[in-house]
């Protein structure tokens, strides 16, 4: 038996960064810049104004306050999206809204709350200034937030809504990214009914397909739904082979000892197996290998297969820890680890046989400290314990167990680093 450490090296030594494609710049949302960005413009274009107010000479203001206000000649207005047509001479100004570039001849703003607007009516021959404003002020600088030809942005960056924002401050609707893997999802067992199907006596509704589609989906990925897979070797076989044009193979259940479950040989005459069976808890029967595919021109690929335990809980967790990893990996992130807190426990663990123990639990942080109580049952089959779950805490292989009151590192399942 491997340890976590060794299972999660084999697998991610088998998986691949794939190719780049060429998105729309919402669709690339989470996917990895394939290129560097460099700005062919200036963002903004050109000096504009931060506020509504007046375009100004700044020397014009001098001395001017509530008390002895300076009174300008308003010669023109400016909305934004408009190039002013005036030049200010002394003792003018032009009226001006945010984002409007700033007239030939002023070099600051006075802001309307500034000025004695708001106690006039109607159209304004001139306006009163009610304070000094040196040069400059307000003004919002040409290439302020991108220079032209600047690097804005850099391959390997994850993009995130801002970096969808900046793309489209560039004029940018296309973008290259590193393209999602698509990933095959088959349930095994001659107990599963698909969801909206009656269900008769013995059988079980097939829900690993969906929470692993959800995993994959929530982690980028693109799942393709195989169904359901009978216990036997030629209904297995039929339904990996639909499956050979995915990125990623994954399957659920048929991996422990039981007279049915025929994962491991199945994916011994169709592939290659790696590793099976993990030193952890739930999830000790986790199978990996590669499956053998050929396409029309007898080039072989070799896609990489992994057996998720049948338990609905055991599937979700080693999801978590070893197909996200791979999944983030194929789309070309580089920080794989899911982010772990520190936190008090308030129940025991007892640590019976030399496995690393993810024990579901729900963790609350309180004055800045993280506690976490586990939630009532652990049996693997207990699917409801991963609702009530926001954390697997984790207690070492080498430790017979953790007691109430110690310090433990716990997984948060619902935060996501990239
Ligand atoms: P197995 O690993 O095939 O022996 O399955 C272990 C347990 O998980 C059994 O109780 C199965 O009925 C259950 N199980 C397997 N596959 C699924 C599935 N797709 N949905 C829900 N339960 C499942
Ligand atoms: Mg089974």
């Amino acid at each position: 038996m491997i340890s976590v450490e060794q299972a999660l090296e084999k697998i991610l030594g088998c998986v691949n960064v794939l190719e780049e494609e060429e998105k729309q710049v919402l669709d690339s949302l989470g996917q990895v810049l394939a290129e560097d960005i460099y700005s062919s413009i200036d963002v903004p274009p050109s000096d504009n104004t931060a506020m509504d107010g007046y375009a100004v000479r700044s020397e014009d203001t001098r001395g001017a306050s509530k008390k002895s206000p300076r009174f300008l000649r308003v010669i023109d207005t400016v909305p934004a999206g408009y190039i002013p047509k005036c030049r200010l001479e002394p003792g003018t100004a032009v009226r001006i809204m945010t984002g409007a570039p700033i007239p030939q001849g002023a070099d600051s703003i006075v802001r309307f709350e500034d000025t004695d607007e708001s106690k006039r009516k109607g159209h304004l021959a001139e306006i009163g200034i009610l304070r000094e404003v040196e040069a400059g002020f307000d003004i919002r600088r040409a290439g302020e937030d991108i220079a032209k030809d600047s690097l804005v942005l850099s391959k390997g960056a994850v993009i995130r809504p801002a970096e969808v924002g900046v793309l489209a401050s560039l004029g940018q609707s296309k973008v290259r990214v590193i393209r999602r893997p698509v990933v095959a999802i088959l349930a095994t067992g001659d107990e599963l009914v698909d969801i909206g199907q009656p269900i008769s006596p013995g059988k079980i509704y097939n829900s690993n397909t969906y929470s692993v589609a959800a995993l994959v989906q929530r982690y980028g990925a693109i799942p393709k739904i195989l169904g359901i897979a009978q216990d036997s070797e030629s209904s297995l076989v039929a339904k990996l082979r639909q499956g050979l044009d995915s990125d990623l193979f994954i399957t659920t259940g048929g991996v422990s000892v039981g007279d049915y479950d025929m994962i491991k040989g199945v994916l011994a005459a169709e592939g290659e197996i790696a590793f099976w069976t993990v030193r952890m808890k739930p999830g000790k029967p986790l199978a990996f290998g590669t499956l053998k595919a050929v396409d029309e021109k007898g080039t072989v690929r070799n896609i990489p297969q992994l057996g998720l335990p049948g338990n609905p809980v055991s599937s979700m967790v080693t999801f978590e820890l070893f197909v996200r990893p791979a999944i983030l990996k194929m789309m070309g992130k580089r920080n794989l680890a899911k982010p772990t807190v520190e936190a008090t426990i308030k129940d025991s663990i007892v640590n019976t046989d030399g496995r690393r123990i993810f024990a579901r639990a729900k963790v609350e942080k309180r004055k800045g400290k993280y506690f976490a109580r586990l939630t009532l049952s652990q049996g693997s089959g207990v699917l409801t314990s991963m609702v009530q779950a926001n954390g697997l805490v984790i207690v070492p292989e080498d430790k017979p167990g953790v007691k109430a009151g110690d310090s433990v590192k716990v997984i948060m399942l619902d935060q996501n680093e990239e």
